[in-house]
């Protein structure tokens, strides 16, 4: 589903001045909407996960925790080298051998016992069609009850692994809704997910775009130290433009 009252407020209002200066609390909604269409128009289409397969996904969610996306495609590597990408082979190997293998994505004795955590559960709970067949929010919480998986990860794995219609908030997101005055910063993940969630309706390609645009645009130029506000199509509405 989608607001078509959103293309209308572009053509009106060319300059994108959408009421993305005003709090989540006081306009959440249609700042929401409006920033998603202005990045929309401004980027092709993301085409979010980077995997061959559900599992590949749930792997890749694991391992981009605290790392660049690159340094998970050079473990992603390695371990496809090795062996199929499928629970019952990552279990079987070693931690030591599954760790060196995912070296190149960091932290690589944690996340080697997380993926064996993972894997065990996965096999356990009866396998990735098990957990298709399961509702969203029990779902959630099985992911969350396995040691690593925060609500980030989680999410990750609820939208591009099962295609569930959640939101995903990360650093990108904290801080392009922060400078633009969507959020103080210092909400709680469950608040801003659910705002989101709320404004946007159960539209898991939404959300899929939604993400994979914020990070695009946080990379390459909303960037933490250095943004480029000069090149920027939300620097009319932003309250930080030009710095902190
Ligand atoms: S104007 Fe600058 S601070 Fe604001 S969203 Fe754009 S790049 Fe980020």
């Amino acid at each position: 589903m989608w607001d078509t009252s959103l293309t209308t407020s572009r053509e009106t209002d060319p300059d994108g001045a959408l009421g993305l200066a005003d709090s989540l609390a006081e306009r959440g909604d249609g700042a929401i909407r409006a920033l998603y269409e202005r990045l929309g128009s401004a980027y092709a289409e993301q085409r979010w996960w980077p995997a061959e397969t559900p599992f590949e996904v749930m792997l890749g969610a694991i391992l981009t925790q605290n790392t660049a996306w690159t340094n998970v495609e050079r473990a992603l590597d390695q371990l496809r080298a090795r062996i199929p990408l499928r629970p019952e082979p990552v279990l079987g190997l070693a931690e030591p051998v599954l760790a060196e293998l995912i070296r190149p994505s960091g932290y690589y004795n944690v996340k080697a016992r997380r993926l064996r955590c993972f894997c065990a559960a996965l096999i356990e709970a009866g396998g990735e069609a098990a957990l298709a067949a399961m509702p969203t929010e029990p779902l959630r919480h099985w992911l969350l009850a396995i040691n690593g998986i925060g609500p980030e990860t989680a999410d990750d794995i609820l939208l591009y692994a099962f295609e569930r219609p959640v939101f995903v908030v990360d650093a990108y997101t904290r801080r392009l809704f922060r400078r633009l005055g969507m959020i103080d910063g210092d909400e709680g993940y469950e608040r801003i997910r659910q705002q989101v969630e709320g404004a946007i309706g159960p539209d898991t390609a939404c959300f899929n775009e939604y993400h994979a645009l914020i990070v695009r645009h946080a990379k390459e130029v909303c960037r933490a130290r250095t943004p480029a506000c000069e090149r920027c199509l939300l620097s009319r509405s932003c309250r930080q433009r030009g710095g902190e």
